[in-house]
């Protein structure tokens, strides 16, 4: 199974806009943008909202069955790790192994020492073509990096090996996710992870480093952009170059998530992945909830008071809903408003508030990335919840539809030659 060149993550909190999303991609292509679509979603979602892996499996051959989609699509078992891979195995084709926290381990010395033997050729000047600067790396360098990946580099070949005695060799795509670190990883980290990953004899088809800058939820990026731009690039050389030194599969390219909604740096991403022929995986699952809630708000009556009462659900829960999130979100308590006065707001109001467009005063990141994590509160409202998604599915799915196609698809990801 060989992933293609790009690819979208996407999927929904409560499983209902799988037709809407696809909708998306369809329109896309016809357009000219091919991209494959990926149904993802974390056992921590699973847990959360009483959903299991096969849900997700159900949903996407549905809505491929209702729109008689003839594309490839995958199902991702994202983030995924020993202790909970286990019922993702029958229903998913794609696999996001999560060893981040396997950074946090140090290697045995003498592991760290047959690492540095075998790719000793790579101390002094790291020449990557496409790359005009030197990367410099010293033997001690080298050392620290075979410290702080090699236990995670180990794990996702565990994981992997696990998969592949379920699944068949070839019959699942491998993607390594290492983004929810606290330290980024530049480059010469990047290398040296797929060195490893190569040791390991894991056919990685996506990589997911921790990029500089924050990735928050459901906002935008927050960071130095031209940092972000040149790391980027910097990256894209060093994955082909990874490629060709190891023998990695030449269609190995990098996965960017909490993707969705980092419009400031979509311009340099689509720029890089244009220019060099690189791939893209961008996974956007979490911004499909939010629409759903602009959706249930401009569909007025019961929509609204659905989205009302979580928010006020949300707004008493404040801090253990964004525990668990606390690396990507940034809320400013003193620029939310109160749950009285958005109980008075009307759907526009509501919508206006919540809707990702810089350019309108209305909108409020605050509230919105508070709404992000507030999917709890709605699994919480159980059957009352999933009859407003359904009564409401029309407003719904047009949000869905034209946040992923106008504002993600569309903004990021290059025309194919030829169409
Ligand atoms: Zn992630």
């Amino acid at each position: 199974m060989r992933l293609e060149r790009y690819s979208l993550g996407i999927g929904d909190r409560f499983g209902r806009q799988g037709e809407a999303q696809l909708t998306a991609v369809a329109r896309a292509g016809e357009s000219g943008i091919r991209v494959t679509p990926v149904w993802n979603k974390s056992h921590r979602e699973h847990t959360i909202i009483g959903t299991q892996p096969a849900d997700v499996r159900r949903e996407a051959d549905c809505a491929v069955a209702a729109l008689g989609w003839t594309g490839p699509y995958y199902v991702d078992a994202d983030h995924v790790s020993a202790a909970n891979v286990a019922p993702f195995l029958d229903c998913c084709d794609f696999f996001t192994i999560d060893v981040a926290d396997f950074t946090k381990q140090t290697s045995a010395p003498e592991e760290i020492r047959r690492f540095a033997d075998r790719h000793g050729r790579f101390v002094g000047a790291l020449s990557v073509p496409g790359i005009a600067r030197e990367i410099r790396v010293t033997n001690e360098d080298l050392r620290r990096i075979a410290g702080r990946f090699l236990p995670a580099v180990r794990e996702a070949g565990r994981i992997y090996r696990r998969i592949e005695s379920a699944r068949g060799r070839g019959n699942f795509v491998t993607e390594v996710s290492m983004d929810e670190t606290d330290e980024p990883q530049g480059p010469a980290e990047l290398f040296f992870i797929l060195a490893g990953l190569a040791d390991e004899g894991l056919p990685v088809q996506t990589v997911a480093p921790k990029f500089t800058g924050r990735f928050n939820k459901g906002v935008d990026y927050a960071g130095d952009l031209e940092a972000f731009g040149r790391e980027f690039r910097e990256d894209l050389a060093v994955i082909a170059f990874a490629v060709s030194e190891f023998g990695l599969p030449d269609n190995l390219k990098l996965s960017v998530h909490s993707g969705s909604d980092k419009f400031s740096i979509y311009g340099s991403i689509r720029e890089a992945i244009s220019a060099s022929g690189a791939g893209l995986h961008l996974k956007t699952a979490g911004t499909t909830w939010l629409e759903e809630l602009i959706g249930l708000a401009l569909g007025g009556g019961a929509g609204l008071k659905t989205v009302q009462d979580i928010y006020t659900g949300a707004r008493a829960r404040m801090d253990a809903l964004c525990a668990p999130y606390a690396a990507v979100i940034e809320i400013d308590p003193a620029r939310l408003p109160g749950a009285e006065e958005v109980s008075r707001w009307t759907g526009e109001a509501f919508a206006a508030a919540l809707r990702h467009d810089a350019a309108c005063p209305a909108y409020n990141p605050d509230f919105r990335q508070l709404l992000h994590v507030a999917y709890r509160v709605a699994a919480e409202m159980g059957g009352t919840y999933r009859a407003a998604l359904d009564a409401f599915r029309d407003p719904i799915g047009e949000q869905v539809i034209a946040n992923l196609l106008d504002r993600h698809i569309a903004r990021i990801f290059p025309r194919s030659a030829g169409a």
